[in-house]
């Protein structure tokens, strides 16, 4: 039997490099509109799909990105969910792996492929990465079973030869084509000359019959503090004192060490105590947090600082801005942190 089905898919323009054009007097790249992009792909109309696009009023270079549009991206998706078989996100690569995750934690029982894609060159330049890019993402997103069902479940990152779950993904290149890496959890798809889909890595919500469930609130008081070698009192004092701070992502060495003096694990204690979350994420690309292996992390566990596991610094910072944005407090957001809502962190 031939299914006659096209697939619908609906390209969200937000901008970045992929659709950049350069400013005649300044030579330097701005977002530029969609017409523009597509005109660039015509072998587009060589997938037999039904393409929609949404773009932004003032496409953005992605250092632009905040919450807004992430909720502006989330709603587009939640309007066209029952719509459409799949959704292509173009995007600057800059703060990606910030979108994916957040939009991760945003769209809550996702059960079809929310792809986000961009380039390193420009889509209009002879030479880019940008048709590959978006082409492809166009068919993971249009990808299905034997059922008819998608094969993509959840919000990934397609860039060059890989698809990664979005809320693993770090940008580990501003050079190369191949931009982005998850360190700690092996790639959802292979692209070569087919595309090879890596089946035990892909997300199966356990609530997938559920309908999407869109969370639009993110709470913005959380940042990261980055330790190094000489972080003085003064910095890291001023830092958690930061009024209405709820959530902080410490960045720290190695296994999640920390320098043990007492002003430094006496000033974490009083941020715990005085209800801010304090998660340890490892400064190093791959690997995890062992709070127990050395005395360094020993101390930061005492002092009431949880553990991020192998969460990336991405997705422990939305995470953090999401569980705040629900409304919850200190203690299960706690909780929520220890525990994988959609694949983010390798613990059950
Ligand atoms: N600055 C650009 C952006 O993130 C870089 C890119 O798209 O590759 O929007």
């Amino acid at each position: 039997m031939t299914s006659t089905h096209k697939p619908k898919i609906l390209i969200i323009y937000t901008g970045g490099t992929i659709g950049m054009i350069e400013n005649p007097e300044t030579h330097a790249l701005v977002p530029f509109d969609f017409d523009h992009l597509i005109d660039n792909v015509p072998k587009i109309k060589m997938l037999d799909y039904d393409i929609e696009n949404f773009q932004f009023e003032h496409p953005i270079d992605s250092s632009e990105m905040n919450p807004t549009h992430w909720a502006e991206i989330a709603r587009v998706i939640e309007d066209n969910y029952e719509r459409v078989d799949g959704f292509v996100v173009l995007h600057g690569t800059d703060t990606m792996a910030y979108t994916a995750s957040a939009l991760s934690f945003m769209l809550a029982n996702l059960n079809k492929p929310v792809i986000i894609t961009g380039s390193q060159l420009p889509i209009g330049e002879v030479r880019t990465d940008g048709e590959e890019n978006l082409i492809t993402a166009l068919q993971i997103a249009a990808a299905t079973d034997a059922n008819g069902s998608p094969v993509v479940r959840e919000v990934a990152i397609l860039f060059e030869h890989y698809l990664w779950r979005g809320n693993r993904c770090t940008k580990r290149s501003a050079d190369n084509f191949n931009a982005f890496k998850s360190n700690n959890y092996p790639e959802l798809a292979r692209i070569g000359l087919g595309l090879h889909f890596n089946k035990e890595s892909l997300w199966r919500s356990r609530t997938q019959n559920r309908p999407l469930r869109v969370e639009y609130n993110m709470d913005t008081n959380v940042m990261f503090l980055d330790l190094f070698p000489g972080i003085n009192r003064n910095v890291v004092e001023h830092a958690l004192a930061t009024p209405g701070l709820k959530g902080i992502v410490l960045k720290t060495f190695g296994a999640g060490n920390a320098p043990g003096h007492d002003w430094f694990i006496d000033a974490v204690k009083r941020t715990v105590d005085k209800g801010v979350v304090v998660v340890n994420v490892t400064q190093c690309p791959n690997g995890c947090v062992h709070p127990q292996l050395y005395a360094a992390g020993v101390n930061l566990a005492k002092a009431g600082c949880i553990s991020g596991h192998d969460i990336t610094s991405e997705a422990a910072i939305t995470k953090l801005m999401y569980l705040f944005g629900l409304g919850l407090r200190q203690e299960e957001v706690k909780k929520y942190m220890r525990r994988p809502l959609c694949g983010e962190i390798s613990v059950d």
